[in-house]
């Protein structure tokens, strides 16, 4: 394998993201060190001309700036926490999905040995990358974000969002709940109408005319959210409750489970017993906390 030269960036993990980063860079005629723990993956992007390092340590040492691309924070923490000392003076992206705690961890990992932090998540699929479409939200220091602004936008559209290094990686674990939320909820609903004898072609386009009421509604309960108002609701938790039973009623009919549904049903008792029967739905924002 090649020995390293002076690199502009460095790609560490070499997934199908992480090589997805590092050709849309080598495209964009920087100059590319890699790092992978199982070197074969690497041979594609050396033969179009990124240079090889032989640790993590050489891979950091290799460019002023280093994306990190892996599984998970743990997997970024010992790789980091291996390369020592190398990472002083050094801008460290991280680009692998975890916990916000996890981003503040790696934040104070880095910063303990002199570099610079800056995390990110990415938003969209591998195939995306180096596409307009493509999306990145990031946090941490702005200046440092607007030192390496050019270089992300060879990956994706970047969104800043705050000083503070957690903020990325809450607003990637908001938006997951949400999605693999209604994934969930639109396949037991697939379920059940197909439990029914109503086929999923059929079905599908109901499912969107629901899809479509949503955006309003999502509006307008973060304004309520926002301003702490459950009155004058538009459906109040009582009726909401009562349907619900009925919902779980015909789940269990067709030997459903109805766990998600059960769920819902608890924040709406919690509300209810605490006195708030007659308020909009989004008071459960109040009973979903644990314990
Ligand atoms: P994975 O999440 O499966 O990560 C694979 C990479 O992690 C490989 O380079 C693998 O090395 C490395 N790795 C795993 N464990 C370790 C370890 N202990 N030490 C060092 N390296 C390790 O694949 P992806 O590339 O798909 O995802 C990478 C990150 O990007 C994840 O955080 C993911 O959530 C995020 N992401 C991915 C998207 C996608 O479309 N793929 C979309 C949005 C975000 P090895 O090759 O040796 O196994």
């Amino acid at each position: 394998m090649p020995t390293t030269a002076q690199a502009t960036v460095t790609v560490i993990g070499l997934g199908p993201m992480g090589r997805a980063l590092a050709g849309t860079l080598i495209k964009a005629d920087e100059t590319v060190a890699v790092w992978n723990r199982t070197p074969g993956t690497a041979s594609p992007l050396l033969e179009r001309g990124a240079q090889w390092a032989n640790s993590p340590a050489e891979a950091i040492a290799a460019s002023p700036v280093t994306l990190i691309n892996v599984v998970d924070h743990d997997a970024v923490d010992q790789i980091l926490s291996s390369a020592e000392s190398v990472v002083e003076g050094r801008s460290i992206i991280g680009l692998t999905s975890d916990t916000p705690e996890r981003a503040r961890h790696t934040a104070r990992l880095v910063a303990d040995r002199g570099g610079r932090y800056l995390d990110g998540a990415i938003m969209t699929p591998a195939y995306t990358i180096g596409t307009p479409s493509a999306s990145i939200l990031l946090s941490g220091p702005r200046e440092l974000f607007a030192e390496h602004q050019a270089l992300i936008e060879h990956l994706a559209t970047p969104t800043w969002l705050d000083d503070e290094p957690g903020r990325a990686a809450a607003h990637d674990v908001a938006l997951l709940d949400l999605f693999w939320s209604t994934i969930s909820g639109f396949l037991h609903a697939t379920a059940l109408a197909r439990a029914e004898g109503i086929s999923p072609t059929a079905f599908v386009p109901f499912a969107h005319g629901i899809r479509e009421i949503l955006p309003a509604i999502f509006d307008g309960f973060a304004e309520r959210a926002e301003q702490n108002r459950h009155d004058d609701p538009v459906s109040m938790i009582r009726s909401i409750r009562a349907s619900l039973a009925h919902l779980i009623s015909a789940t269990h009919d067709r030997g459903l489970d109805a766990a998600a549904l059960e769920a819902m049903r608890g924040y709406l008792d919690r509300a209810e017993r605490a006195g708030h029967g007659e308020d909009e739905v989004t008071r459960i924002l109040e009973t979903m906390s644990r314990g």
